[in-house]
């Protein structure tokens, strides 16, 4: 289908034009005035060289002399023979300054002088102060003029992006977007007034006019609402929302005005913004430090007005993406506006599998390979990162001259995607690598007897990353979306483990465990300031849940009483101490099963599968973990820590 790009006329401010052709004007002005000035400096007269003119004078020919520092210009004595000649002048350049020329100037009887002053200084002077600052006047005001005259002078810029924003059919079907099925269903209804909007009309029904595409990045949240374009064979339009905002404010309302006249041509069509948030967020809750941001108000103003401007049953249907609603403007959420919300959330493990088939069914897959354990290993995957996995494997396996993507050649790619690149370029020492070891171990052995937190699927000490020297994976069975209070403190506890060993091992500690020690510390906060679990502070946020977008600059935390602060910080510390004696005992308790997995890690660099399980097997819970589990206390007295030989 043609597209014709649709400029809509609007006139250039005459004052822009004023301004603009003025200083040209003026600087054509300038010019002509240096081609004037240039000349009358004497140049019409003809150039001799020096060398010539010192001849003449020697030759007794020169009448007079005017030395200038630059210049000499010359006259010469009439001929003999026809004295009612005009006197020949000519010039000359000395070829620096000749000290001798006086005395060979009155030697050859050579009448001579400077020349007058020069007359046009006053001219170069006065020029050379107003004219830079007119120049910066002149700009100035240009500059300004755009901005005041608003939208319209703006336009000369929004003018020349002017663009198509339909991309025509997109080809895309719903079978192409997999682990959505609930916001498939949901889009089906738009889809179905698109294909046939009499049905809906006839009976008075009012499809929804703007429909909300709300998910974490990467869900396919661009795929669905393409995909509902192709099924419905309708036209897609498209911009983002931080398209929409311009260094001149103006433009963004422009293209909005101008994407909407598009669209209502093309009708029945599917108007798709991505990011809204970027455009719709709340007016006037700009902090103060940034001050207003008027282009997005006068954008998002411009966007409300067409919304309310056109009858949804004209075919039009928006469609809008956004990962934080929370941040949108509440008048975008009003009835005939956006007013309905389709979650698209991260898939689930079957979601994952029918996503890795979509992909896969462009690759060439190996017997062996089974979608669904790779689905299995990949919790918190969302699309996005599932179509990356895919096609990191099928590299790695054409990079391996492998005839097709096999299994090992997934798992790696899974391990590239959730630890990042291998580094055997970094080599450690002994004991850096055996700190390491020992490290995992520790965190492998403590997380298999934690509830809740699944298999330890893989130890390894190969450096990954940007800062990993060795990791550990543990994978729960299913997807989990709620943690128990136990849970939480296994997972501190496991964070821990590593840490841990390097005590009782070493003896003493490294910089290794910055980052468990960061994140089991945030869990621990979280539980207590957000989740409510802390027995004496109960059930109270202290935090605020949905961080500003100012955030950063302004506490996350409610105010509290310094003495509840207090008390926080108490909590958070006692059970982050506790989870950590526990994981200490727990090591302590297996100390020789500790020592025998890191010797094997140390040799193979990688422990993993069936072979890991079997060692972890034969790990020993204390008999104070359960209590602790529950209840988040210790016995009175853990047996104190000796630090092995
Ligand atoms: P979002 O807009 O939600 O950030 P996109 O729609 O841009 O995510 O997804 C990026 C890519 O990831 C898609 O082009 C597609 O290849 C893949 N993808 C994401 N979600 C899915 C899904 N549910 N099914 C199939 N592919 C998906
Ligand atoms: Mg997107
Ligand atoms: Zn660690």
């Amino acid at each position: 289908m043609a597209v014709e790009t649709n400029n809509t006329p609007f006139q250039k401010p005459p004052k822009l034009k004023q301004i603009g052709g003025s200083l040209l004007t003026f600087i054509t002005i300038l010019l002509l005035l240096n081609l004037a000035i240039i000349p009358s400096l004497g140049s019409h007269y003809r150039d001799v060289p020096y060398s010539d003119f010192i001849e003449q004078v020697e030759a007794g020919k020169v009448e007079r002399a005017i030395v200038g520092p630059e210049r000499i210009q010359y006259t010469l004595k009439p001929a003999p023979n026809s004295p009612s000649e005009p006197p020949r002048v000519f010039v000359t350049t000395p070829v620096t300054i000749d000290l001798d020329l006086p005395k060979i100037l009155r030697e050859n009887d050579v009448e001579f002088a400077a020349p007058p002053p020069d007359n046009l200084g006053w001219l170069s002077t006065v020029l050379g102060w107003i004219v830079p600052p007119l120049i910066f006047f002149g700009i100035w005001g240009w500059l300004l003029s755009r901005n005041q005259g608003g939208g319209p002078a703006a336009l000369t810029v929004g003018q020349s992006k002017a663009r198509i924003y339909s991309e025509g059919s997109t080809g895309i079907k719903f079978d192409d977007v997999a682990g959505v099925d609930e916001a498939k269903a949901e889009l089906q209804e738009v889809v179905e007034f698109l294909r046939d909007s009499s049905r809906y009309t006839q009976i008075g029904a009012k499809i929804p006019k703007g429909v909300l595409l709300v998910g974490p990045p990467g869900t396919g949240k661009t795929l669905l609402a393409k995909a509902v374009a192709g099924e419905a064979g309708v036209p897609f339009f498209s911009i983002s929302g931080s398209e929409f905002i311009e260094l001149f404010v103006g433009v963004g309302a422009a293209r909005v005005r101008d994407l909407f006249e598009q669209a209502k041509q093309q009708a029945p069509c599917i108007v798709f913004i991505d990011e809204l948030d970027a455009l719709g967020k709340s007016r006037g809750g700009n902090s103060p430090f940034i001050g207003g941001n008027d282009e997005r108000e006068q954008t998002l103003n411009q966007l409300l007005t067409e919304m309310d401007g056109f009858d949804a049953n004209s075919g039009v249907i928006i469609l809008a993406a956004t990962n934080r609603p929370d941040v949108l403007d509440p008048a975008l959420r009003r009835p005939r506006r956006f007013d309905r919300q389709i979650v698209v959330d991260r898939p689930d493990k079957i979601g994952r599998e029918a996503i890795l088939q979509v992909h896969a069914q462009y690759v060439k897959l190996a017997e062996e390979v089974d979608l669904a354990k790779i689905a299995a290993r990949t919790p918190g995957f969302a699309g996005a990162d599932l179509a990356n996995l895919v096609n990191e494997a099928a590299l790695l396996a054409a990079r391996q001259h492998h005839p097709a993507v096999t299994m090992a050649d997934f798992n790696e790619a899974i391990d590239r995607v959730i630890a990042g690149l291998e580094k055997k370029s970094r080599v450690l020492s002994d004991i850096e690598k055996k700190t390491v070891a020992y490290h995992e171990v520790g965190h492998a052995l403590v997380g298999s007897l934690m509830p809740g937190a699944g298999t330890v699927e893989k130890i390894s000490v190969v450096p990954r990353g940007v800062g990993a020297l060795g990791y550990t994976v543990q994978l729960p069975e299913d997807d989990r979306f709620l943690m128990m209070e136990d849970e939480i403190r296994g997972r501190i506890a496991t964070l821990l483990g590593g840490r841990s060993a390097e005590e009782l091992i070493f003896g003493k500690v490294s910089t290794g465990a910055g980052d468990d020690i960061q994140k089991a510390t945030d869990l621990a906060e979280r539980s207590v300031t957000l989740y409510g679990m802390s027995k004496s502070l109960g059930a109270i946020a202290f935090e605020k849940s949905q961080p500003q977008f100012w955030e950063g600059w302004q506490n996350p935390r409610r105010s509290v009483s310094p003495k509840v602060a207090e008390e926080i910080d108490r909590e958070v510390k006692d059970m982050v101490d506790r989870a950590h004696q526990m994981a200490r005992l727990i090591l302590q308790t297996n100390q020789t099963l500790l020592e025998q997995i890191a010797e094997i890690l140390l040799h193979q660099e990688i422990l993993e599968g069936a072979e890991l399980q079997e060692q972890l097997k034969s790990a020993i819970a204390p008999a104070s973990l359960q209590d602790w589990l529950q209840t988040g206390k210790l016995p009175q007295e853990l047996p104190q820590l000796q630090p092995a030989a």
